[in-house]
């Protein structure tokens, strides 16, 4: 079974037309690039994918659950389908520690020692065990954004959505964040990555999927789509 598959699926909102047809397998530990201009789809067609937008047509399986079957229990996708969004989203009145234990705590009812072990090897593992007692407003944007996948990651999930990752940040906070990512990458997470940056598509993405007006335009395996002119 793929890891999510999009079968002929519609989003509109209201009249406006915003996904068209989509087609689209994404294999297990595989990362998909997710590319094309403003305002084409891409966030709408990732935040489909753990329920955050219902489609309006067709059919959409994630980590084998329905997502069109409105019988289908959203918590149970959000559990194993984590999100890292451009502007972070942390809480700003928790630490960095409590950021990270948070939704294992509450939804996976996880053991409190077991839990802070965990958080603290995640911070360790994204270059932040010194901020574990800081609250994210201490922080570089960069540093919040590696907090942010490590929360994600704290959930164990299956596979991370990640919706333009650096697009807020400052150029030189970029590379750190693309290198965490692509640690999860190299663990085996299924990804599909909302990016401009090229050069991490090239270097970490297994496919590439070029977006425009709703309508997937290509689909390639990354060596394909940088050696078309
Ligand atoms: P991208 O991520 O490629 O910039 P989006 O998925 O954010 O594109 O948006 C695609 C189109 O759908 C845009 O024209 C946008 O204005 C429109 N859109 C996005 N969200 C909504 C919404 N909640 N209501 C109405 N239109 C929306
Ligand atoms: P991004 O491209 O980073 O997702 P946007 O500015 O496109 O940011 O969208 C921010 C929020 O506004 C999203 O929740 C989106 O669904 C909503 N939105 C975007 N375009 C429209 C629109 N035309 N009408 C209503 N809501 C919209």
């Amino acid at each position: 079974m793929s890891m999510i598959e999009f079968k002929n699926v519609d989003k509109y909102y209201g009249n406006f037309h915003a996904l068209k047809n989509i087609n689209l397998k994404v294999e297990k530990g595989e990362v998909v690039v997710l590319i094309g201009p403003s305002g084409s789809g891409k966030s709408t067609l990732i935040r489909t994918i753990n329920g955050l937008e219902d489609i309006s047509n067709g059919q959409l399986i994630v980590n084998n659950y329905d997502l069109s079957d409105k019988k289908t229990d959203m918590n149970k996708i959000r559990k194993d389908v984590g999100m890292v969004f451009q502007h972070f989203n942390l809480y700003e009145n928790k630490t960095v520690l409590e950021n990270i234990m948070l939704a294992p705590r509450i939804v996976l009812h996880k053991d409190e020692a077991e839990n802070k072990k965990y958080a603290l090897e995640l911070l360790e593992m994204v270059g932040l065990s010194s901020k574990a007692e800081s609250y994210p407003r201490m922080l570089s944007g960069g540093q919040k954004q590696r907090v942010a996948i490590a929360r994600s990651l704290a959930m164990q999930p299956k596979c991370i959505l990640f919706d333009e990752p650096t697009s807020a940040l400052d150029p030189e906070m970029i590379d750190d964040v693309l290198d965490v990512m692509k640690t999860v990458a190299e663990r085996g997470i299924t990804m599909v990555v909302v990016t401009h940056e090229m050069g991490f598509a090239r270097e970490v993405g297994n496919r590439i999927v070029f977006l425009a007006d709703g309508e997937i335009l290509e689909d390639d395996d990354t060596e394909t789509f940088f050696k078309n002119p």
